[in-house]
C-alpha cells in the first residue's frame, strides 16, 4: 500500500503525458514554451483569479509574494507555528522576522486572536508588522474572514500559503480568490502535483502580477537587456507545465474522489480517534487525511506491522525546531505542542479503494481496542 500513490494516476493519464514530454524535447522550448502561458491562463480561470503566475516552487511562491509588497528587513511576519518549515523560511529569506501564532484545535489552522497577539509581540519587539500568512492546513481553508478582518484592523497583508488547498474553497469561492495574494505548490505529493518542483501564484492585482512577472526572471524590465530590480530565477520550466495542464483536465474528478476517500474513513473510523472536522464555510482538497490519538506513536507502529503507512505532520513545531527557535512568538502555542505529539496523517489519495480503507481502518480499530 502507497501513503500517495502515483502510479495509479499516472496508468489513469495513459500517455498523454509522456507525448506532450516527448514533443517538448523535440522542439527543444524547454523554458517559457507555450505550455506555461496557457497552464497560467487555466489555473486563473479554475481560481477564479485575475492572473496566476506559474514559478519554480511552493517556496519561490512564497518568497515572491514577499518581495512583491517590498518586505524584508525590519519587517514582520506573523505565520502559524504548525506548518511545513517553508512558510517562515521564505520570511526569513527576504531578511524578514517571523512571528509565530497557534492554531486552532478544530483545523489546525491559524488562530486569528493569535496572529493578533503576535503582531502586537511584533510592534513591541520594534519590528514592522506587515503581513499575516494563512496556510490552509491539510487542504482546508484557513477563517480568510476572520484574518482579513484583523489584517485590515492592524493595516497588514493577509497572504494565503495554499500549498496543500489547491482546488479548496471558502464561502463557495477557491482559493486563489481568497485574499490580495496566495500561493500554491506542485510538488509531486500535493494535490495538484507535477513530475519535480513547481509553484503559483494568484492575484487580481494587475500591477502585482506584473511585478511578480519581473521578478521571477531576474527583475527584467520591459527591455529584457536592463534589469530593473533585484528577482530570482523562478520560472516554472515547460515540461512541469505540460505535465499540469494534462492533470489539472482530471483533478475535478480526482478532488470528488479525495472526497469521498474521506467520508468513507469518516463512516469507519472509531470515534477514540479524532476525524478531520470541516469548517462549515469549507470545503478540503484533503492534501492529508489527518487523525488525532492518545498513543500516536504507537498507532503508526502498530499500522505499521500490518502493512499500512502512515506519516507524522508535523513532528515539532516551528517555534521548537532548531533554526527557527530564536525567533519571536506569540507568548502561548499551547494547541499547536498538543497536536503535533498527536497527529497522524492516513493514505490519501483519488485512488485510495474502499477495500484498502478497511484494511487501514480495521487496523486502527484493533490498535484503539487493545
Ligand atoms: C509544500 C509546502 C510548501 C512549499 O512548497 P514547495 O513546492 O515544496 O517549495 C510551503 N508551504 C506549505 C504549507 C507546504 O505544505
Amino acid at each position: 500500500m502507497e501513503f500517495i500513490d502515483l502510479h495509479a494516476q499516472r496508468v489513469r493519464l495513459g500517455d498523454r503525458i509522456d507525448r506532450a514530454l516527448a514533443g517538448i524535447v523535440e522542439r527543444g522550448s524547454f523554458i517559457s514554451g507555450p505550455e506555461v502561458a496557457e497552464l497560467e491562463g487555466r489555473l486563473a480561470s479554475y481560481c477564479g483569479a485575475g492572473e496566476a503566475i506559474a514559478c519554480a516552487s511552493g517556496t519561490d511562491a512564497i518568497v515572491l509574494a514577499l518581495m512583491a509588497l517590498g518586505i524584508g528587513g525590519g519587517d514582520a511576519v506573523v505565520v502559524p507555528t504548525f506548518t511545513f518549515a517553508a512558510t517562515a523560511e521564505a520570511v526569513a529569506l527576504v531578511g524578514a522576522t517571523p512571528v509565530f501564532a497557534d492554531v486552532l484545535p478544530d483545523t489546525y489552522n491559524l488562530d486569528p486572536a493569535s496572529a493578533a497577539a503576535a503582531l502586537e509581540v511584533a510592534r513591541q519587539q520594534g519590528l514592522r508588522a506587515r503581513a499575516v500568512i494563512a496556510v490552509d492546513l491539510f487542504g482546508q481553508p484557513a477563517d480568510y474572514d476572520e484574518l482579513a478582518s484583523i489584517c485590515e484592523r492592524s493595516g497588514v497583508e493577509l497572504i494565503g500559503d495554499a500549498a496543500q488547498s489547491f482546488g479548496a474553497t471558502w464561502g463557495g469561492r477557491r482559493v486563489g480568490s481568497l485574499c490580495r495574494l496566495t500561493t500554491t505548490s506542485f510538488f509531486p505529493a500535493k494535490p495538484l502535483g507535477c513530475y519535480g518542483d513547481g509553484g503559483a501564484l494568484f492575484t487580481d492585482d494587475r500591477d502585482v502580477a506584473d511585478l511578480l512577472r519581473s521578478l521571477r526572471v531576474h527583475g527584467q524590465g520591459a527591455d529584457k537587456y536592463d534589469n530593473v530590480r533585484i528577482g530570482l530565477n523562478s520560472r516554472l520550466d515547460t515540461m512541469q507545465a505540460a505535465v499540469l495542464l494534462a492533470k489539472l483536465e482530471i483533478f475535478d474528478e480526482e478532488l470528488a474522489s479525495r472526497n469521498q476517500v474521506a467520508d468513507r474513513y469518516r463512516d469507519l473510523l472509531p470515534a477514540a480517534v479524532g476525524t478531520p472536522r470541516l469548517d462549515t464555510r469549507a470545503t478540503s482538497a484533503w492534501a492529508q487525511y489527518t487523525i488525532e490519538s492518545d498513543d500516536r506513536d504507537g498507532l503508526a507502529a502498530h499500522l505499521r506491522a500490518d502493512g499500512v503507512p502512515s506519516a507524522v505532520y508535523y513532528r515539532l513545531g516551528l517555534h521548537e525546531q532548531t533554526a527557527y527557535s530564536h525567533f519571536p512568538r506569540a507568548a502561548e502555542l499551547p494547541v499547536a505542542e498538543r497536536a503535533r505529539t498527536r497527529v497522524l496523517s492516513l493514505p490519501m489519495h483519488p485512488y485510495l479503494e474502499e477495500s484498502a480503507q478497511q484494511l487501514i481502518t480495521k487496523s486502527v480499530m484493533a490498535c484503539v481496542a487493545r
